[in-house]
């Protein structure tokens, strides 16, 4: 197990500056086991049970690095890190805005797009799940402005539908119609916008939106708009 500067660590986990380390742990702040911890420089091993072990004002230490986090994405809020305010991150405790590694979407949904997101602190996997090879599946449910004509499941399912100023002819995508104007799409690519794009190319218009599913993961009946879960080990296997 690799070890690490207790100050070092907390400093990474946003808690504050090495400085700040210090007096916390001065005013009896950092507990390991109980214990008062009032050297910050001392090397402590990183092992899993450390949230357990280690508490910061009176709380378990947050997530450490390697953390999924799956979140019910309200209408209304960005995934983008540039813009400030109305960010999904502003879900999220404010301290874990400062974690290095640093928080990402996995992939990103519209301003206008609720529903199933995930958010990771690890590069590498969210280059897997968002990596064409990988063909990770995911449903959206769509309401539409006019009926659907009846021949665009077939259509998605081509293999052959081009967006507009695209020159790759989209994969095989799955429709499955559930009343004149709403459907269930599944499509394993991500492109910009792509399945608002998709019924424009069919001559509808998209006017709500929301993710179901990613892998086999769906969004818990339980998790009410702009509220978030940790995925364990077993739910992140999950994705693929
Ligand atoms: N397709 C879209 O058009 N928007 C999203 O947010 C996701 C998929």
């Amino acid at each position: 197990t690799p070890s690490v500067r207790v100050d070092k660590l907390l400093s990474s986990m946003g808690y504050g500056s090495r400085k700040e380390m210090a007096r916390m742990a001065g005013a009896g702040g950092i507990l390991l086991d109980g214990e008062d911890l009032t050297d910050v420089s001392a090397r402590i091993p990183v092992t899993a049970d450390l949230p357990q072990r280690l508490e910061i004002d009176g709380e378990p230490l947050d997530p450490l690095a390697g953390l999924v986090i799956l979140m019910n994405k309200p209408l209304g809020m960005t995934c983008s890190h540039k813009e400030d305010g109305g960010l999904v991150y502003d879900l999220l405790p404010i301290r874990w805005r400062s974690r290095d590694p640093a928080i990402s979407t996995i992939g990103r949904l519209d301003k206008q797009t609720s529903g199933l997101l995930l958010l990771t602190d690890d590069g590498e996997l969210l280059h897997r799940v968002i990596s064409p090879k990988r063909q990770v599946r995911k449903t959206y449910f769509a309401t539409l402005a006019r009926p659907l004509a009846g021949n665009e499941a077939d259509i998605f399912a081509s293999g052959t539908l081009m967006l507009e100023a695209e020159t790759k002819p989209l994969a095989p995508a799955q429709l499955e119609v559930l009343s004149p104007t709403e459907a269930r799409l599944a499509i394993t690519e991500g492109r910009y916008h792509q399945v608002r794009r998709m019924f424009a190319a069919v001559g509808n218009h998209v006017v709500a939106l929301h993710r179901e599913s990613l892998g086999a993961l769906s969004l818990p009946e339980d998790l009410a708009p702009g509220t978030w879960k940790l995925l364990t080990a077993a739910e992140i296997a999950m994705i693929f």
